[in-house]
């Protein structure tokens, strides 16, 4: 993909705070981190979004997490990790080149990755049940 940030990024074309590499990704440091650690998983090859990946690369994606995690715990001390993937814009994709968040989080830290919980009601559950059976 010619104009997109992340391709280039990935490909080294420009230059990153890269933590790993390997033949199909590269993990860089986030520019704006959420918190000392902020890392995010770049596939090599451009796919917008989780549904465009590849089954093989997203299960590969997700290997790659949990190395990353291992790590991080070992070198940052976090005391626990996030793992965020946004699709669409809606869901606060702002860069539309597949990429996983990973989010070392320290206990007391304030990181804003959390959501107000609803109440799941009979009436919706059954609605959503139907369309998924
Ligand atoms: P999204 O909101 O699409 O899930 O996340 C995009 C992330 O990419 C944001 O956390 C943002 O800080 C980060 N980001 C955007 N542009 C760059 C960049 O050029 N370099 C790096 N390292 N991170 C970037
Ligand atoms: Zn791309």
């Amino acid at each position: 993909m010619e104009n997109c940030i992340f391709c280039k990024i990935a490909a080294g074309e420009i230059p990153s705070a890269t933590l790993y590499e390997d033949e199909d990704f590269r993990v860089i440091l986030d520019l704006g981190p959420a918190t000392k650690g902020h890392a995010l998983i770049l596939p090599k090859q451009h796919a917008a979004n989780l549904l465009e990946m590849p089954d093989e690369l997203a299960g590969k994606a997700i290997v790659v997490a949990k190395k990353m995690a291992g790590k991080m715990k070992e070198v940052l001390g976090c005391d626990g990790l996030n793992l965020v993937q946004n699709n669409g814009e809606a869901a606060g994709q702002t860069v539309h080149h597949f990429h996983i968040h990973l989010i070392p989080r320290y206990e007391g830290d304030h990181a804003g990755v959390s959501w107000t919980p609803g109440k799941l009601t009979d009436e919706v559950r059954d609605e959503i049940l139907k369309k998924f059976a």
